[in-house]
């Protein structure tokens, strides 16, 4: 503040009463700010950077969707935690098979990944910008080209709804981990990993994304009666529970909706039903 009061008298001297207006306005800034506390100015400008980048969060490019979803998916591979599995037949079959849905999908201008997971648990999941997992024990448990469909449809039904995004932003919320300079890469690609191993489902999610992937099963010209049928079977094989029903709740919920929204006269009218034609085709795994 010595400086400040030098330069006031001396800009007083030289009789220029607008500098010393000036002045007086950078001094009133400087005194403002210079008097509040470091921690307590940090959280103040801290709160202004969340704000501008949970709007980033939510208003993020396809383009940047994609990126990540890469890095996701990159990081899922390289540290090992999940292993792709390399029959270029069974790949062939299942991005086939996702294409044809993913361009009957509401975001049909994403380039969609389909992939195989050497897992022999009943599972499947999607991240974010088109990347889908399906594992092979999930191949090998469905009983025909249709029931597997209505699986990677529901997978699309969470891109399309932009489920793991909104994830990824409550959790950083949560966390605090957005910073002043916002949600960095990294720590967005860390987030989207956890939330592919983990992902905490919504029942509210799993009903949206039911619904879109049945749209979705019809518009491609699959029998709808195959959502059902997959979803009871898991439900009522004895044992342990399926993991993709553990970790997408409400299962029961789930298929009383499906069953209103099929009608039953045309439930059972599409492609997809024959189960010897699926054997061949995924003989592999067998
Ligand atoms: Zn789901």
């Amino acid at each position: 503040m010595l400086v400040f009061t030098k330069l006031l008298s001396f800009f007083w001297c030289s009789r220029k009463p607008w500098l010393y207006g000036l002045l007086s306005v950078v001094t009133a800034v400087f005194l403002c700010f210079g008097s509040l506390k470091p921690g307590y100015s940090f959280d103040w400008q801290d709160l202004i950077y969340r704000g501008v980048q949970i709007l980033q969060l939510s208003t993020i490019s396809d383009e940047q969707e994609v990126t990540l979803g890469q890095q996701i998916n990159q990081q899922l591979i390289e540290g090992e935690q999940i292993k792709l599995y390399s029959n270029p037949r069974i790949n062939a079959y299942l991005n086939q098979i996702g294409q044809r849905l993913a361009s009957n999908s509401d975001r049909p201008e994403l380039p969609y990944t389909f992939q195989v997971v050497d897992d022999k648990s009943i599972n499947a999941f999607a991240t974010m910008g088109g990347m889908v997992y399906i594992h092979t024990g999930l191949m090998v448990a469905a009983d025909n080209e249709a029931e597997l469909a209505s699986v990677v449809a529901h997978e699309i039904g969470h891109i399309v709804g932009r489920h793991a995004l909104e994830h990824m932003r409550q959790r950083a919320l949560a966390e605090g981990l957005l910073s002043a300079t916002g949600l960095d890469q990294e720590t967005a690609v860390q987030i989207g990993v956890e939330l592919a191993l983990h992902l905490p489902n919504s029942r509210d999610d799993e009903l949206e994304a039911d619904q879109l992937g049945l749209a979705n099963l019809i518009r491609t010209g699959y029998a709808p009666v195959a959502m059902v049928t997959f979803m009871e079977k898991l439900q009522q094989q004895g044992g342990a529970t399926p993991t993709i029903l553990s970790t997408h709740p409400a299962t029961s919920d789930r298929i009383l909706a499906l069953q209103q929204a099929i009608d039953p006269d045309t439930a059972d009218v599409g492609e997809g039903l024959n189960s010897q034609a699926y054997q061949k085709f995924i003989r592999s795994l067998l």
